[in-house]
């Protein structure tokens, strides 16, 4: 299994505190038959700041240090951007990193809302060849009061990726529902970890691809695991046609 977004580069963002941790991690991952780890730290969030370079450098490491340890789980780089409006230009200058230096580019969006510059930018970001790819959408406030404005995205060419614990039900059950909205709906096209730790903010790829595999069949966890491997190839992944979330209904009983 491939996990595209996780936090175990040690020491650089508010995921593996030290080597140690990100050891543990590593473990934690075989155990889930993860082999492939894209490392994604965290880059102009605010906090951390975590640019090309810094990254392909610490990931060579941390892969050294797997090897001594006998894990059998090789790391990759790759960087969990936020959006700013410079972010094309952070590519050109060698700042920014899409994943495995393929033209697939995670964005984290902030929290509660959608810049109204997003669909601009992603355009932009589609015109240097890149793919944008949505960290998360089921944890942005207004994408979850709005889905119309992922759908909008994705039918322009972005991507999306789901958290594993958001289809387990870890941030509630609302997101969980809308998480697997997302899917049903073709809004989505990857399923990561997002992984900061062992304890709180774990894997759970096995048991959210255990969920979709029970409630979707086979089919749907064999295409999010070829997609993966799409990507890290650098190739063109699976995508369904968008549709639109479908508001639920709510009847007024008098
Ligand atoms: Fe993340």
């Amino acid at each position: 299994m491939i996990d595209l977004h996780c936090h175990i580069l040690p020491g650089v963002d508010d995921g593996a505190k030290d080597l140690s941790e990100s050891i543990k991690m590593a473990k934690k991952a075989v155990e889930q038959g993860i082999r492939t780890i894209v490392a994604t730290p965290h880059h102009l969030n605010n906090s951390y700041e975590n640019a090309r370079l810094q990254i392909i450098a610490r990931v060579e490491e941390l892969n050294q240090a797997l090897v001594q340890e006998n894990l059998e789980v090789k790391i990759l780089p790759g960087q969990e951007a936020r959006i700013y409006g410079e972010m094309v230009e952070g590519y050109e200058s060698g700042e920014i990193l899409p994943v495995n230096d393929t033209p697939y580019l995670l964005v984290e969006l902030p929290s509660s809302h959608v810049p109204r510059y997003t669909e601009k930018l992603f355009f932009d970001i589609q015109m240097k060849g890149l793919i944008p790819v949505i960290v998360h959408p089921e944890r942005n406030q207004e994408i979850i009061e709005r889905p119309e404005i992922l759908y909008q995205l994705v039918k322009k060419g972005a991507l999306s990726q789901v958290t594993a614990a958001s289809i387990c039900g870890d941030f509630g059950k609302k997101i969980k529902s809308f998480s697997l909205q997302l899917i049903e709906a073709n809004l989505t096209h990857f399923i990561a970890s997002d992984a900061h730790n062992t304890s709180s903010r774990t894997f759970k790829m096995r048991e959210a691809f255990d969920m979709i595999q029970k409630k979707y069949g086979n089919e749907l966890v064999y295409l999010f695991e070829e997609n993966a491997a799409l990507l890290l190839e650098g190739s063109h992944i699976y995508k369904e046609v968008p549709e639109r979330i479908k508001k639920k209904k709510f009847f007024k009983i008098f």
